[in-house]
């Protein structure tokens, strides 16, 4: 089930994500329409705050360079990261989105490789050694469990922008959602 995206300002986006404790039923259906959610929108990963849920879960689906699928769910998950390179930005190669900020992209710098490991809906432990936008896909995903928007981080002129962006669009307050399949927006 495709649920709707919440969108920055809403509060589960911006506190820490309680751990999951119950293994249950819903705990699955939860990551379904996450998968669901994350693949109609379409993103690349999806933190349950996006769809109002405070879990420390997040999904995933982004494929190698050859193709070949890397998809999962990782369930009350720890990271740690490589140290941010330092100097200008790159336009091009760090340029990020969100799909709860949807429409539009900022540039940050991220940790080069970084290893995640958690567990997954059978409590199995997973532990993946990432680098590149793979890498940077899973720092952005964990920023969200701990109330991150990638926004936050930006430099003052890009942050500058996009809270003026917000301000334009009527974000940056609580409630406000889009429907991936419905809405016509993207990133
Ligand atoms: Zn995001």
């Amino acid at each position: 089930m495709i649920r709707p995206i919440r969108i920055y300002g809403d509060p589960v986006l911006h506190q820490r994500a309680a751990e999951v404790v119950e293994f249950d039923q819903k705990l699955k259906d939860l990551v379904s329409d996450m998968f669901d959610t994350m693949d109609k929108a379409p993103g690349v990963g999806l933190a349950a705050p996006q769809i109002g849920v405070g879990l420390r879960v997040f999904v995933y689906s982004y494929p190698d360079d050859d193709g070949n699928p890397r998809r999962g769910v990782i369930i009350n998950p720890s990271l740690s990261h490589s140290p941010l390179p330092r100097g200008e930005l790159d336009e091009e190669l760090e340029s990020e989105g969100c799909l709860s900020f949807p429409g539009e992209r900022f540039s940050l710098h991220r940790g080069e490789t970084v290893v995640v490991e958690g567990v997954d809906l059978d409590q199995k432990p997973v532990r993946i050694e990432a680098d590149g936008w793979f890498a940077r896909i899973f720092q952005h995903e964990f920023d969200h469990l701990n109330g991150i928007v990638y926004v936050d981080k930006l430099d003052f002129d890009s942050r500058s922008q996009a809270f003026e962006a917000m301000a334009k669009l009527g974000w940056n307050k609580p409630g406000v959602s889009w429907m991936p399949g419905v809405d016509n927006l993207e990133d």
